[in-house]
């Protein structure tokens, strides 16, 4: 996730601040910090330097941005499968729930297209194929329905519901992509091959 490693003593003139501990967004690393800038008159408004990556984040009334991005990080997936599982991670993490469920229909899309399923079907039918060929687990099943049905109707405004749906279809896409993709021999050998 992160490039470079950045040393957070060479940001210019740090202060001491009270310590605080958070997620980075950028590493992932949970963190204590206690170096970055306080603003002037203001206790509970800072800028925090990360120990670990050395990258910036804004803390204001113990709200930090960026947020915790979520689910793992998992590298080596396919071309578009790994963009898109990236942009999804991203997303939640900005609180863009609706395209988090958007993106993630398009990812069980792709994963079936890889694994042999026709182009330009409905989503629901790229589900099926992927239950029906042993790509999720059989045990899945109400999970996976329970995906369908709201995936349906993904336009619904209510941001908790949507904050649901979308970590819900996230779990599921990243379960599926654990399993297919990291602990998938054929894959592995197949990567290896080429
Ligand atoms: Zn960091």
């Amino acid at each position: 996730m992160v490039k470079t490693i950045i040393d957070y003593e060479d940001w210019k003139n740090i202060e001491h601040l009270k310590p605080y501990s958070y997620t980075c967004g950028y590493c992932g690393e949970t963190v204590g910090s206690s170096y970055g800038y306080l603003l002037k008159y203001h206790d509970d408004i800072a800028i925090y330097l990360c120990p670990y990556c050395g990258r910036p984040s804004f803390m204001e009334n113990y709200v930090v941005t960026p947020g915790a991005v979520y689910g793992q990080s998992i590298t080596n997936l396919p071309d578009t499968v790994q963009s898109l599982y990236d942009e999804a991670r991203n997303s939640y993490q900005v609180g863009a729930f609706t395209g988090v469920v958007l993106i993630c229909r398009k990812i069980l899309a792709n994963v079936a297209v890889y694994y042999g399923a026709e182009d330009g079907q409905s989503f629901i039918k790229y589900v099926d194929y992927l239950i029906d060929n042993g790509y999720v687990p059989e045990k899945s099943r109400e999970w996976v329905d329970k995906i369908r049905l709201e995936g349906n109707s993904a336009t619904h405004n209510h941001t908790s519901k949507n904050k649901n749906d979308a970590q819900r279809i996230l779990d599921f896409v990243q379960m599926l992509l654990l399993i297919n993709f990291k602990f998938n021999s054929d894959y592995n050998n197949s990567e290896n091959n080429n």
